[in-house]
């Protein structure tokens, strides 16, 4: 799985960042962007994505754990800009936990009564 933070030209999340895919962006800050998922699972269902480009999740924590508590903290701003403050955050980190997007990001999902379990 990719670690590199510089910009991968066949993903489609680095795509996204630099504007070259469109994406519905709810928020964003220095160096984390937010935008609603194209298929989304609940009624508040927001990706949050660090802008550099990192493949897992915990590579990224170990190399920069302050970007990943930008993402932390940037999906608690959406859900308290959509939703009531209250939230899931979801990170599949590879394919069999059901990464389909080799550029981390963070699910947020709320705006509903959530149940348990994921599978
Ligand atoms: P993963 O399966 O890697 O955890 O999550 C990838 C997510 O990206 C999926 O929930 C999928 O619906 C979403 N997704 C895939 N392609 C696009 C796209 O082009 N735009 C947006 N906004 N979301 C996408």
């Amino acid at each position: 799985m990719t670690s590199t933070s510089s910009a991968d030209a066949d993903c489609l999340f680095c795509k996204i960042v630099a504007g070259h895919v469109p994406a519905d962006v709810v928020a964003s800050s220095e160096r984390v962007i937010a935008f609603r998922d194209i298929a989304p699972q609940a009624p508040v269902h927001v990706l949050v994505v660090p802008k550099e480009h990192y493949g897992d999740v915990a590579v990224l924590a170990a190399s920069d754990p302050a970007l990943l508590a930008e993402v932390v903290a940037l999906a608690d701003e959406v859900a308290g800009e959509l939703s009531d403050g209250q939230f899931r955050l979801i990170f599949n980190n590879g394919p069999h936990a059901g990464q389909s997007v080799f550029h981390v990001h963070g699910h947020v999902i709320s705006g509903a009564r959530l149940g348990w379990t994921p599978a």
